[in-house]
């Protein structure tokens, strides 16, 4: 037969995650960490490929080695730990338990779109509670949701990317005191905002805190994540995880990045003074709005930003992420906090990009005014 049936009705309009995978010599798209690993990381890892990696054998599938180092650095059991292929297979196994057809998810948009996605795919139900302008949780309608609606979930990304804002802990302890449902709080930049819910997981079971290597730790082309959770939490997502899907050489890299986890500190404080830099950079340029960020990436607004966004690419090999079609984004660009010296020359790239558009702005108008003189005469 030549034909190809349609998969699920479902996906018809769901739009694949975009990664755009688009070649630039400075790439501040994705949030990841500008360095990789540490010499002395990378050297160790080095020997242990070398000489105790037997990649012709499966992985341990709890990655029990890697799960007890994350556990004893947080006060906790290695049954409160899970890995995962990123902390994205974790969102997914949690949806994948908690959701389902039936059941319902509380987003709060603009926030990273995989909750959305993998809730779509399941066939869980998206209720959203819209953050305010100041991409701040609308405390109020969060609660009334939570009671009107009776989730099964409630995700939050905190700091939230893309907006790189925190949400108070008042309000996450209120939201745990209001529901039996899985809060997931997606802690994702941890380490640049050092602030966690971690203290209040004893109080309430359905607390899940979630963390990756893929940032601080300079291990995105790695993937590995990690849930800290109530171990009947992690039990009942061991159900639904793939079991092979964090590999080997994954779970060595993340162990030794995680054993010396003091040594990425420096990084995680140059990324902040770098924050800061690119923070009052665009803060001085006119044309913009900056959001404050507690995270490694900054989120602005800017006339004509998907236009920016190309002559950033083309004429200056800089890759930021474009968010302006995405609802209550208009006119905004989320840009990675780099080295010093991208961080030098973004900043500068903007700074022609925009005197051009005003310079040319200005030709604009006197164009049109000559063109009215013409046509008059
Ligand atoms: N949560 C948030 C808020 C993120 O921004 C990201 C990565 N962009 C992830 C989770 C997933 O990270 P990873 O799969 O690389 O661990």
């Amino acid at each position: 037969m030549e034909r190809l049936r349609p998969p699920r009705a479902e996906l018809a309009d769901l739009v694949a995650y975009d990664a755009k995978d688009v070649r630039a010599e400075i790439n501040l798209s994705a949030n990841e960490n500008p360095r990789n690993l540490p010499g002395e990381v990378l050297e160790k890892l080095a020997d242990r490929v070398r000489f105790d990696i037997p990649f012709n054998r499966y992985p341990d599938p709890l990655a029990t080695r890697l799960r007890e180092l994350i556990a004893q650095a947080n006060g906790l059991d290695a049954a409160n730990v899970l890995v995962g292929n990123g902390g994205d297979e974790i969102i997914l196994d949690i949806i994948l338990a908690w959701g389902g057809p039936g059941r319902k998810l509380v987003d709060m948009p603009p926030t990273f779109a995989m909750y959305e996605i993998d809730a779509r795919v399941t066939g869980t139900r998206v209720v959203e509670v819209p953050r305010n302008a100041e991409f701040e949780v609308d405390g109020e309608a969060l609660m009334a949701a939570v009671a009107d609606q009776d989730p099964d979930i409630v995700v939050i990304s905190n700091p939230n990317n893309p907006t790189g804002t925190m949400t108070a802990e008042t309000l996450l302890i209120e939201l745990l005191n209001a529901t039996d449902a899985l809060v997931l709080v997606d802690e994702a930049y941890f380490e640049f905002s050092r602030q966690t819910m971690r203290p209040h997981m004893e109080r309430h079971p359905n607390l899940a805190i979630l963390r990756t290597f893929s940032k601080a730790f300079s291990l995105a082309g790695l993937r590995a994540g990690y849930l800290l959770a109530h171990a009947d939490v992690v039990r009942e997502l061991t159900k639904v995880r793939q079991p092979y899907s964090v590999n080997r050489f994954t779970q060595v890299a993340a162990s030794l990045a995680f054993r010396e986890r003091m040594v990425f500190e420096a990084g995680v404080r140059e990324t902040m003074r770098n924050r800061d830099r690119l923070v009052h950079g665009l803060a001085e340029m006119s044309e913009v709005a900056v959001f404050p960020s507690e995270a490694n990436f900054v989120l602005f607004r800017v006339e004509q930003a998907a236009a920016i966004w190309r002559d950033l690419l083309h004429d200056h090999s800089i890759l930021v992420r474009d968010l302006s079609r995405t609802p209550g984004l208009e006119d905004c660009l989320r840009v990675t906090v780099g080295t010093e010296e991208e961080v030098d020359r973004f900043l500068q790239a903007m700074d022609e990009i925009l005197a051009r558009k005003h310079a040319s702005r200005h030709f604009g108008v006197n164009a049109t005014a000559n063109r009215h003189l013409e046509q008059d005469r």
